[in-house]
């Protein structure tokens, strides 16, 4: 008889929960994660006994319908890639299809949903024993998913053995939350243990960015430090530094309130921390540390993070230069609003400040904007060559094709320039609309569009597959190439603007848009409306972080239109400060 057998799906599922599931918090962090691919805005995560009796996550994300339910638990089921192509470009979290099946595997577990603005007025709860399904029923329950994961390793006792105390995985669990909380800030997140609120952020509906972003430090360090927070902010070319640093007064004993994300992912950096160092030795004394939530957005191509397992560390291809630029945007953070008096600090039993930072000698002429950051950053930047000395704006942000010198990003939302002598600031979001609206008239002349490789499958249902009918016209002159087989259609090709989502998700979304305007409009201006959403979906949108490079890029677009004044929607996009006004308002 053949010794070697085929092992049974449990099994298998239960050896992939070896390599996946850890403990509560690989629990969590598995289902956080389906919960914010799913496009949550508030997620409520609950646990018991440090999760070891109960670990429930609800969130208000796009749900299942019947259908997906009974599949999400089959292994290696997944919504998020289709192709072998998708590999290559995963915006999504999770993708491989093994976090629910191996989950279920070691546990008890009940997942209940309904699928945002699906027919039926109930959900669904599926219950699985040992990753069976043991039955569905109709639920009531709101526009979302709920996942409670029961007794977690009750039936494989060598995990269970590992476990330590409800405390300490119950401070897992926090620790994963909170940086959470700090990297995805737009999220609304509560979370309870043993039925009290251990954190609790409002999210960034209706908060701008930077101020979700205090509320969330707020809640996790208190509020004594969300209010001492100072702005961090430096772009250049190809790298930006951005979030927030403490007083030099709000300090701890231990390192744990330093956070680095590095292209949002959280990282753990002995090279950051020391910059950070570097930046505040005379500020604060040895052995205490600010607080710190800095964001590095950073080329993919220089940063490898394949150096650790979890991939929480990375290693930068230029490494100095990138101790350099943090150190420089931590230090002008702290002397661009020095507030303390040296008399405070001292009291404080802090190095006192120094009472005005000399200026190093070759900026002694340069203008105010023109700060200390910049002399390490650009000789970082070309370590061979002695850089001439820059006098005036000019030499330091030279001007780019356009003609208008980029000096930086404001509030992620307006980039600031000089054009000649006058400072203009342009709306970041409404500038690329423009950009992407001619961009889409040009193409529909010329009837260019972008093929898919592959195609795509998209199911659309019934009540869109009327909306793709009526509009199919317009549709199709703006690049959109699709076969309907009623209900679903298999997408061919798009417009030639690249896309914020998958094609799969963007069509389907533009769909819901024009259903949900349907009627509203006259046939005449449907065309319009079209042309207005396809750019208003796909620009840069109001939060996002710049690089130098990116804003260069943005404004030479925008310069380069006939109607670079205003956006589709007839909003201004540039506004001017002349000489004469500022000088006007400085009494000159
Ligand atoms: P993956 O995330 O790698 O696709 P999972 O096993 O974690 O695999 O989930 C399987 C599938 O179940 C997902 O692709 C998704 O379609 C669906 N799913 C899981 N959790 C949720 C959720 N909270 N909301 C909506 N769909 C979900
Ligand atoms: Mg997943």
């Amino acid at each position: 008889m053949s010794r070697i057998q085929l092992l049974d799906q449990n099994l298998i599922n239960q050896i992939a929960a070896g390599e996946v599931i850890e403990r509560p918090v690989s629990v969590v962090k598995e289902l956080v994660e389906n919960a914010l691919d799913a496009g949550a805005t508030r997620i409520v995560i609950e646990i018991a006994d440090g999760g070891k009796q109960l670990i429930k996550v609800s969130d208000n994300g796009l749900g299942m319908d019947r259908e997906d339910l009974e599949k999400c638990i089959v292994r290696h089921a997944t919504s998020k890639i289709k192709t072998q192509e998708d590999l290559f470009r995963i915006a999504t979290l999770g993708f491989r299809g093994e976090a629910l099946p191996s989950i279920a595997s070691v546990s008890n577990m009940q997942i209940v949903s309904k699928p945002r603005g699906g027919a039926e007025p109930h959900g669904y709860c599926l219950h699985l024993e040992q990753s069976s399904v043991s039955h569905v029923e109709k639920v009531s329950a709101a526009e979302g998913t709920t996942v409670m994961v029961e007794d977690l390793f009750a039936t494989v006792p060598a995990r269970l053995k590992f476990l330590k105390t409800a405390e300490t995985e119950k401070s897992h669990i926090r620790e994963y939350l909170s940086k959470l909380m700090l990297s995805r800030a737009d999220v609304a997140y509560t979370f309870n243990s043993d039925g009290e609120t251990v954190l609790s952020t409002q999210g960034g509906q209706t908060l701008a960015a930077d101020i979700a972003l205090r509320n969330a430090v707020g809640a996790i360090y208190g509020s004594r430090v969300a209010r001492a927070l100072r702005p961090v902010d430096l772009c250049l070319q190809d790298f930006a530094v951005t979030g927030f640093v403490s007083d030099p007064t709000i300090v701890t004993g231990t390192r744990s309130g330093q956070n680095f994300f590095v292209n949002n992912r959280h990282i753990v950096s002995p090279l950051l921390n020391k910059a950070v160092d570097a930046a505040v030795s005379d500020l604060v004394y040895g052995g205490k540390y600010p607080y710190v939530i800095l964001f590095i957005r950073i080329d993919f191509a220089q940063v490898d993070v394949n150096v650790h397992p979890a991939k929480r560390e990375v290693r930068f291809a230029e490494s100095n230069r990138v101790f350099e630029a943090v150190r420089a945007a931590v230090r002008q953070a702290y002397h661009a609003l020095p507030q303390d008096t040296p008399a405070a600090a001292e009291a404080q039993g802090l190095a006192p400040l120094p009472t005005v930072a000399p200026p190093p000698p070759a900026y002694a002429s340069a203008p105010s904007l023109a700060l200390d950051y910049r002399s390490p950053v650009l000789s970082g930047l070309a370590p061979q060559m002695t850089m001439p000395e820059p006098q005036t704006a000019a030499e330091v942000f030279p001007a780019g094709r356009h003609g208008l010198r980029i000096l930086g990003q404001a509030n992620r939302l307006f980039i600031i320039a000089l054009d000649g002598e006058d400072l203009l600031l342009l709306d970041q979001h409404a500038a690329h609309e423009r950009v992407i609206y001619e961009r889409l008239k040009t193409a529909e002349r010329r009837q260019e569009k972008q093929l898919l490789l592959v195609p795509k499958n998209v199911e659309i249902g019934q009540s869109l597959n009327k909306v793709l009918l009526e509009n199919t016209a317009d549709l199709q002159r703006l690049g959109f190439e699709w076969q309907d087989f009623d209900g679903t259609v298999l997408l061919r090709a798009i417009p030639v603007i690249s896309l914020r989502t998958s094609a799969e998700q963007f069509f389907v979304e533009l769909l819901e848009e024009l259903s949900e305007s349907a009627g509203s409009r006259a046939l005449t201006e449907r065309e319009d409306y079209l042309l207005y959403t396809l750019a208003c979906k796909t620009a840069i949108k109001d939060g996002d972080v710049l690089t130098m490079a990116e804003m260069d890029k943005l404004v030479g677009d925008l310069l380069a239109l006939p109607n670079y004044q205003t956006c589709p929607h007839g909003r201004p996009i540039i506004t001017y400060l002349g000489r004469d006004e500022l000088a006007k308002r400085f009494r000159r």
